[in-house]
């Protein structure tokens, strides 16, 4: 398996948008396996592709049963999800209600906040076998599909912060951006082809 290494903010392909895939070809397989690889050793719940410095419509997520739960009741959100996932061209298909959950991303370590997102998405996809299926999610998983499909635009989370937060996190995250500037004269999260 070939071994992936995480890009961070500032990094110019986390502002690249991914192309569609084609046809799910072994690469791509062992590109998801090395996500997930990625992924489980930072504990994140999901990662999409440009993380890893490469732009195709690929995304993974493994939302663990105790975040898919609902606030008041415990009851699971999502008992027909199998996890984990791997969704290649994933597309909004429709969305309901709104809800303004904390939210974080591996590509911006350290850095939290509440970003609007809908309550309840419809989305296509096409799955690892290359079947074309429909999923609809709740709470969590949600949230963590439209966060992972920003990404395959070339959105960030903080993109999506409110002007507040936005003005209070611009230090750090200028900081972070010339940082990665540098570590990136060093050859850091070079960009691959698929
Ligand atoms: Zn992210």
């Amino acid at each position: 398996m070939m071994k992936l290494k995480l890009c961070t903010y500032g990094n110019p392909v986390l502002r690249e948008p991914a192309a569609p895939v084609a046809e799910i070809t072994g690469k791509l397989k062992s590109l998801a396996e090395g996500m997930f690889e990625v992924m489980y050793a930072k504990k994140g719940l999901g990662l999409a592709a440009q993380q890893v410095g490469q732009t195709v419509q690929v995304c993974v997520i493994d939302v663990p049963p105790e975040a898919d739960m609902d606030k008041q009741g415990g009851a699971r959100l999502n008992p027909g999800v199998a996890m984990p996932l791997v969704m290649f061209n994933p597309a909004l298909v429709e969305k309901r209600g709104s809800n303004n959950g904390s939210e974080g991303c591996l590509s911006v370590p350290e850095l939290y906040a509440p970003v609007l997102r809908a309550e309840e998405v419809t989305v296509e996809y096409v799955d690892l076998a290359g079947e074309r299926r429909r999923l609809t999610a709740r709470g969590m998983l949600a949230r963590a599909i439209q966060h992972e499909m920003d990404h395959l635009d070339g959105v960030l989370f903080v993109d999506r912060m409110s002007a507040i937060k936005k003005i209070s996190l611009a230090g750090t995250l200028r900081r972070m951006k010339r940082e990665m500037e540098e570590r990136l004269g060093l050859g850091a999260c070079p960009k691959g082809k698929y």
